[in-house]
């Protein structure tokens, strides 16, 4: 059986224009979001490319991740927090469930203030994500990481003091956590917490086939 691959987007990288192409199925199989515009009535429909914005290499990750289910990449939180905000945009649990567990092995390791950022100012307040790298701020978090990073004082790219407000709810988390004398870490043994795990039943034919995961307790 042959199958037309579609183009899905043309991105700019300086002055090179790069398309992809993808089987348009798979699109629209994962993104509620490419479902729409390709087998809607929107004006894309009746074209066969779309415009993602990701950068080429969040473009190659993305296309990889359709074919493979793997997103792997070097410990590089801005190019997983860029794919994650993609896979918000256009709707695509499975994606930001795979970023999540990808990043979870990594939290040893904050993400950088300019990351965290960048998280804060393009996804919702409800996202996961978000409130993974609160968890994680909370947990792990010590002065000497701003010998590293320093936290950035310049407001003009922040004018709603976002991240100022993020370092907020982390110190009450902090306070919190020391008054009620908590010991461990809020991230790091809850890997389904961040995942949207939608009822008992999608969990576990999805993490509760592996061995050793626990069900999140909402769904409990
Ligand atoms: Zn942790
Ligand atoms: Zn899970």
């Amino acid at each position: 059986m042959t199958r037309a691959l579609q183009p899905i987007g043309r991105v700019t990288c300086g002055l090179l224009e790069k398309s992809i192409s993808v089987h348009k199925e798979l699109l629209c199989f994962f993104s509620p979001y490419y479902k729409a515009a390709l087998k809607g009535n929107f004006t894309e429909a009746t074209t066969d490319s779309l415009q993602v914005d990701l950068t080429d290499k969040g473009l190659k990750m993305f296309v990889r991740w359709i074919y493979t289910g793997e997103v792997a990449s070097p410990r590089c939180f801005p190019r997983y927090f860029s794919l994650y905000i993609f896979a918000d945009l256009v709707d695509i649990v499975a994606l930001r469930r795979m970023i999540m567990t990808r990043i979870q092995g990594y939290s040893e390791d904050l993400p950088e203030y300019s990351t965290v950022k960048l998280a804060l100012m393009n996804l919702p307040e409800s996202s996961p994500l978000r409130a993974w790298i609160l968890d994680v701020y909370i947990s792990h978090w010590e002065p000497a990481y701003d010998d590293c990073d320093p936290y950035p004082t310049d407001t003009a790219s922040d004018p709603d003091n976002t991240l100022a407000a993020f370092m907020y709810q982390v110190a009450r988390g902090l306070a919190v956590r020391e008054s009620v004398n908590t010991a461990g870490c809020l991230c790091c043994y809850s890997d389904c917490k961040y995942h949207e795990h939608e009822s008992k039943e999608e969990w576990e034919a999805t993490c509760g086939q592996i061995e050793d995961m626990e069900m999140p307790d909402h769904l409990k």
